[in-house]
């Protein structure tokens, strides 16, 4: 349960004083929702108004403090004209400009003959110098309510930096003084500042540098974020590890007999993914690793070899696909070599029948069966198996780690390995699998041609259609992808279905449409379609990105390319290039793109790497970019920076693994401390995974 002390920074947004649900709906679209949110917001720039100056002598295009006389009120003939009040300071005059002014007001704002301190930016106009409307006019005694540094947040239209500032002011004057989490002797190190202090210092900025991220509250917060993440991470791993492990070794008859009717080697990098997962799960403690590897670098087999010898080792196994196409891929994938090995394999899905589904559990449960792959089915409770032995998870990144754990928990000491094809640059591995191992699988299979990509204007759509149209007369297959379209849910399935129109138009019914609103049985049928040859054409929003394998599709087109990641492009390019026909990739990017748009387009045209791509993605558009996508389902940060921080992450992940060596279920004297920042970072399900205490 979240300790109460949090409870203010987890209220609407509308619990702040001044905030009506009509603001809450423009602090939406920041991802402002809540207090916390609020606090997270953090100011990406600051306005210096420290600097005063004599009329004399003050310079144009900046913003300074003034000590002004009020001379005159020049109110304007007509509504049009701007209401000008003369000033002085006995070195020169100025105007302050308002334009719609309201006289009563101005007139008590600025009274003629006192003297007032305002602050705002000056312009020369002519000769003249001007100010049009002053952010701050003040009594002199009121010096104080002009701040000497005043933050800059993101903001968005129709929310003013005074509203935000306002309600920044409101959040951190609602949060709470929280327990030290952090380690006295780091603090120390790096000067930071107690977690209030730090909100204090960077909301309200006492010096220039608070923008900085190496700024100490800066990196204070930074790393108070990073070391949630990473003891998150960490609870989650222990859990795991808690479960005694047992060493499962086999004799190598089934691997032999099922890899002996594939028509190829392993590659040097299979093997060599492989011989470190017979090595962990020959070991007593349970295994949790992750392969990594491109797009048709070859994992299945390598999940095969390791389920097969589950099975020698008299256990079973089990592979969990994030989708019914894939599972049933995979299932009809490996059939023949179960088969080969005399091994029993099964599929299970939310569709299996009824009574399909009953005497496959009875079997399961009974041990007849060896080998399982499915759906998330697969993880629901009435699911038994005899002696789970080895777990496989296919595209790890579709799934929660909860989810990785029910499956690691339907059996007593359960090796768990999972796949991904998201090629996620080395320095951020350490964010999203934290530190678990990891295989890479970086060598192609022999004899791949690569993919023909290019770069093309979306002006030359027509010539496009043109060459669908001729592949599609080969008797080749097409895809075409339409962006997710960010800012409008549902926008994106317009798009697609716009463009399935026009297609169709031209190509009659040989064109399918495959997007997220389809119910499941229609997706499956889309796809089965397009699989069997039925279809030739299939306009898709990005549901075909994972794994789907249909090897005489040999065209993949995608529409405003620049809207994508690059690893999500090259993943969606990893669809065609699987048979052994020639395949090209065309990237319709909009007439109109930025130089660093054309920049991460042309890594793709050159590489077919996926490591290389994610790095250059990385080095093009920054860590936030890369990991904020939110097709790629990996965490984000709001106050770590991992350019900026990388170092403390690497920190963050030894501080966590020393905590919980020291005291594994967070009982110890900091424990409390621990607890409320991995709730003050929402991190609530690695909390569940504690003893309670
Ligand atoms: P992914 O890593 O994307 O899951 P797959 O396991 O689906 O890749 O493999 C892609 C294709 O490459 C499959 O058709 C598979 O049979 C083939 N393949 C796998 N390993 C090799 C190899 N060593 N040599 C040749 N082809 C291979
Ligand atoms: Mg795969």
């Amino acid at each position: 349960m979240r300790p109460q002390s949090l409870f203010p920074l987890f209220a609407e947004i509308t619990s702040l004083s001044g905030i009506g649900p009509r603001l809450a709906k423009l602090f939406a679209r920041l991802e402002v929702e809540r207090v916390v949110d609020l606090l997270w917001h953090l100011p990406s720039g600051l306005v210096d108004r420290r600097a005063a100056f004599a009329l004399a002598d003050v310079p144009a295009d900046r913003v300074v403090r003034l000590t002004l006389r009020v001379v005159d009120h020049q109110v304007p003939a007509n509504r049009r004209a701007p209401y000008r009040v003369l000033c002085e300071d006995g070195t020169g005059r100025i105007a302050l400009v308002f334009f719609n002014g309201r006289e009563d007001y101005l007139r008590r704002l600025l009274p003629v003959g006192h003297t007032r301190l305002v602050s705002g930016r000056v312009e020369l106009f002519g000769e003249r110098l001007q100010m049009a409307h002053p952010d701050y006019v003040v009594a002199e005694d009121e010096a104080h309510l002009i701040p000497a540094l005043e933050p800059v947040y993101p903001l968005t239209e129709g929310l003013s930096g005074k509203v935000v500032r306002k309600a920044a002011a409101a959040a951190l004057a609602k949060a709470p003084d929280l327990p030290e989490w952090l380690d006295p002797a780091l603090v120390a190190e790096r000067h930071w500042p107690a977690w209030h202090a730090a909100l204090d210092a960077v909301h309200r900025p006492s010096e220039a540098q608070a923008v900085e991220p190496d700024h100490p509250a800066r990196a204070r917060l930074a790393y108070d974020e990073l070391l949630a993440n990473q003891l998150a991470l960490a609870l989650v791993r222990q859990r795991a590890r808690r479960r005694k492990g047992r060493a499962l070794t086999g004799d190598g008859r089934l691997v032999a007999a099922a890899l002996g009717c594939l028509p190829f080697d392993l590659t040097g990098d299979q093997r060599a993914a492989v011989d470190q997962i017979l090595a962990d799960m020959g070991a007593d403690d349970a295994m949790l690793r992750l392969v990594q590897g491109d797009v048709g670098s070859g994992k299945t087999v390598v999940a095969l070899v390791a389920m097969l010898t589950a099975v020698e080792a008299g256990t079973q196994a089990a592979m969990l696909a994030p989708t019914e196409i894939l599972a049933r891929q995979h299932a009809a994938g490996l059939a023949p070599l179960a088969q080969a090995a005399g091994v029993r394999l099964a599929v299970l899905t939310g569709r299996t029948p009824k009574g399909e589904r009953a005497r496959l559990l009875a079997d399961l449960a009974a041990g007849g069966i060896h080998l399982l792959v499915g759906t998330h089915a697969v993880i629901e409770e009435a699911i038994q198996f005899k002696d789970l032995g080895l777990a496989v998870i296919d595209e790890q990144h579709r799934f929660g780690v909860f989810q990785r754990l029910a499956l690691s928990g339907k059996g007593r000491a359960v090796d768990t390995l999972v796949m991904t094809a998201t090629p996620i640059p080395r320095t951020l591995t350490l964010t999203v699998y934290g530190d678990m191992e990891v295989s890479r699988i970086q060598e192609k299979p022999p004899g791949r041609q690569p993919v023909d990509t290019r770069v093309v204007s979306l002006a030359r759509l027509d010539a496009v259609v043109d060459a669908v149209g001729r592949a599609i007369a080969q008797g080749e297959q097409v895809y075409w992808v339409c962006p997710l379209v960010e800012e409008a849910e549902g926008l994106d399935v317009t798009a697609a279905a716009d463009r399935h129109r026009d297609l169709a138009a031209r190509f009659g019914d040989r064109v399918g449409l495959l997007h997220g609103q389809l119910k499941g049985a229609e997706k499956e049928a889309a796809m089965a379609a397009f699989a069997d040859g039925t279809t030739r054409l299939l306009v898709a929003t990005t549901v075909i990105e994972v794994g789907v394998d249909v090897p005489n599709a040999t065209v993949m087109v995608i529409e405003h390319a620049e809207r994508f990641g690059l690893a999500q492009l090259h993943q969606l390019r990893g669809r065609v290039g699987r048979g052994d026909k020639a395949s090209r990739c065309l990237l319709l990017r909009a007439e109109r793109v930025s130089e660093t748009a054309r920049a991460r387009l042309d890594v793709l045209r050159r590489s077919d790497d996926g490591f290389l791509i994610a790095e250059e993605d990385l080095r093009l558009r920054g860590a936030g970019e890369v990991l904020g996508t939110r097709q790629t389902g990996l965490p984000q940060f709001r106050l770590a920076d991992l350019e900026a921080h990388g170092e403390l992450m690497a920190r963050a992940r030894d501080e966590a693994r020393l905590i919980l060596a020291r005291d594994a279920e967070l009982q110890g004297p900091r424990s409390a401390a621990l607890r409320t920042l991995l709730y003050l970072f929402e991190r609530d399900a690695a909390v569940r995974t504690l003893r309670s205490g």
